[in-house]
């Protein structure tokens, strides 16, 4: 089992790698957010220890860009404060779970050997743009926290759109993904669902992010 540990403080992963080895584990040591993250796409590991502040690129960037990327390795953060803040921040980005720093060896064995019976879970971060958020897992949406009540086409139609935002993505697209690619309908369905959307997304909020595109198809814009 290929295990990736991304830390920038020498020492710290130096005795992480030699302990994580004495269990048996092969291990591949990075200091750099930017190497862990080119590592961890290139590689397929069995997990991956990630510190949060690297040089480079940060552990919930990383963390982000390989959930947006599809990647599932199981990810275990390390986090430096004990503050609840960065724990759910840390969750939020896709990671499995957390440590906090200073942590026991054991410990680190211990929940990297759930995380490994676990195995990868698909699990996306929440999507942003804005004050949009909606969350594939809970299958949640909020504007300014304010919740959004959708229905399942709506939200598939609104997650293609948060995915590829400041993008246009085409009237073809939006039906292949969300309606099938098998879908003999009336194509001016996306219309109509685009219409349902502004009036829950956008109207009660006085905003217009859902622009159409004439000829190209829809691109959702950040509010702010
Ligand atoms: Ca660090």
């Amino acid at each position: 089992m290929r295990v990736l540990v991304v830390e920038d403080e020498q020492q710290l992963a130096a005795t992480i790698a030699e302990g994580l080895q004495a269990e048996g584990f092969d291990v591949d040591v990075v200091h750099d957010g930017l190497d862990g993250l080119w590592r961890a796409r290139e590689n397929s590991y069995a997990a991956i220890v990630l510190d949060i502040l690297l040089p480079g690129m940060n552990g919930y960037k990383v963390c982000r860009t390989l959930r947006a990327d599809d990647v599932w390795t199981p990810i275990l953060m390390l986090t430096a404060k004990d503050g609840e803040e960065d724990e759910a921040e840390a969750l939020d980005t896709g990671a499995d779970d957390f440590l906090s720093k200073p942590f026991s060896f054991l410990v680190l064995v211990a929940r990297l050997r759930a995380l490994l019976r676990r195995g990868a879970t698909p699990r996306p971060a929440v999507l942003e743009v804005g004050s949009l958020t909606l969350d594939p897992a809970t299958r949640a949406c909020a504007r300014h926290d304010e919740p959004i009540s959708l229905t399942a086409r709506e939200f598939a139609l609104l997650e293609l759109l948060m995915r590829r935002s400041d993008a246009v993505v085409s009237k073809r697209d939006l039906i292949d993904e969300v309606w099938g690619p098998d879908f003999a309908g009336d194509p001016n369905i996306v219309e109509v669902y685009v219409g349902y959307l502004r009036k829950k997304i956008d109207t009660p909020f006085d905003l217009q992010t859902i622009q159409t595109v004439r000829g190209a198809g829809y691109r959702l814009l950040p509010d702010a």
